[in-house]
């Protein structure tokens, strides 16, 4: 009875997690893994209805069915996790275990005949397949929660098809007499172990999936779409729990100089493509902690301990760097200058406070005739004391 339960669960399940999947890479086109991952669980569905009710002519044949298909789901499930992650899939890699597990196995089947010489080959294949895959996974930079699940499913699946094989070395189970394998406890554990298997993976890549969703989503929120630097937002947050700790913060507030005829002589699209190349140049010449767009042509740039000697120069390279562009950049370029304040923190003062000073020392910029940099002015309260001393 629960025999034939799960005769019809196991396929049922995986099918329906090939469709979900199918589902979602319908509607996720940019992720195309979940493609991938559908076929994966499809080909499970197929190899556990071979298991439990055969296909083709004879068992001989439903178990070369139920092989291929656990084995190349197995090989799809770590190319997708390659895939996920961003990585480079190492396919002549893949092509090459693949060839070998299938001909270790055909030699053990037609050669020289021996169940456990399939076994092993067949563990083999798997743990060398997801070594490479762990291998490769660890070049992922920035390790989420996501790639830890993923890795701790592939460790687990790895631990089982290694602990099988050697528990029928040690005759803890047994692989029964050539022809009766499908009777033995050795596949009485594997028709137990890998539809949890399979389950357990199927659920590990759609958590994975809603997590990079999540990262995703948090991303965009903190990120600005035109030019990929933070946004007011994202940089406020980021600012504000750097503040706790930093020795001496700092702030550059930069906004291109009449902006407003760009727009007007060259149109939105060109004026679009100067607020890119004006942050780019903030990107790479800036070096600061956080640089965000903070409005339409306004850039705040963070620092988490810089001296004021340092900063200046950073400013000044800056409007370097813009004088100087090589004109891969809009047409306009050329033309294009900075008006840029630069605040110190003083003792007690918030993001809010700094971003203000900031603005009042970019506003002197602007009224002493655009095109240079201005510190913000000393507070009279603050020297106070050092005077006195
Ligand atoms: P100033 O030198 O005093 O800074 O003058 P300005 O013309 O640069 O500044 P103003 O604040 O008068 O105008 C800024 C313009 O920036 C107005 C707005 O239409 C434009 N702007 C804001 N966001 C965007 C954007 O995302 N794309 C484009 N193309 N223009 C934008
Ligand atoms: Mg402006
Ligand atoms: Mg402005």
């Amino acid at each position: 009875m629960v025999q034939q339960f799960f005769a019809v669960m196991n396929p049922l399940l995986s099918l329906l997690l090939a469709g979900a999947f199918a589902t979602l890479a319908l509607r996720w086109t940019s992720q195309r893994h979940l493609g991938l991952i559908s076929v994966a669980f499809a080909l499970t569905s197929i190899a556990f209805w071979a298991t439990a009710y055969g296909i083709g002519p004879n068992a001989d044949f439903s178990r070369y069915v139920a092989n291929v298909g656990f084995f190349s789901a197995v090989t799809l499930a770590c190319v997708c996790t390659i895939m996920r992650a961003g990585l480079r899939v190492p396919v002549p890699m893949y092509i090459v275990l693949v060839a070998l597990t299938v001909a270790g196995f055909a030699w053990f089947e037609v050669v020289m005949p021996s169940t456990l010489g399939r076994i092993y080959v067949m563990a083999i294949g798997f743990n060398a397949i997801s070594l490479v895959t762990l291998v490769h996974l660890r070049r992922k930079p920035n390790w989420a929660l996501a790639d830890y699940m993923i890795a701790a499913a592939v460790c687990f699946g790895m631990l089982l098809s290694i602990v099988r094989p050697i528990l029928a070395h040690l005759h803890v189970l047994d692989i029964g007499a050539e022809g009766t394998f499908l009777q033995s406890t050795y596949w009485a554990t594997v028709v137990a172990f890998t539809p949890i298997l399979s389950v357990g993976v199927g659920f590990v890549f759609l958590a994975a999936i809603a997590l990079d969703i999540y990262e995703q989503v948090k991303t965009e929120a903190n990120h600005d779409y035109l030019t990929g630097l933070l946004n007011r937002r994202g940089f406020e947050t980021l600012v504000e729990s750097d503040l706790t700790t930093a020795k001496k913060p700092a702030l550059l507030i930069a906004d291109i100089d009449d902006f407003k005829k760009v727009n007007d002589t060259y149109g939105h699209q060109t004026g679009d493509a100067v607020i890119r190349h004006v942050a780019e140049i903030l990107a790479h010449h800036g070096q600061a902690l956080y640089a965000a767009r903070i409005g339409g042509e306004e850039f705040a740039l963070y620092y988490s301990d810089m001296e004021r000697p340092p900063l200046r120069a950073i400013a000044d390279d800056i409007r370097l760097a813009l004088a100087q562009s090589d004109g891969s950049g809009p047409p306009v370029e050329k033309m294009v200058t900075l008006s840029i304040g630069l605040h110190w923190r003083d003792t007690g003062e918030g993001l809010a406070q700094m971003l203000h000073r900031a603005d009042q020392a970019l506003y002197r910029a602007k009224r002493a005739g655009k095109d240079r940099v201005e510190n913000s002015a000393i507070q009279l309260h603050s020297i106070r004391p050092q005077a006195r001393a």
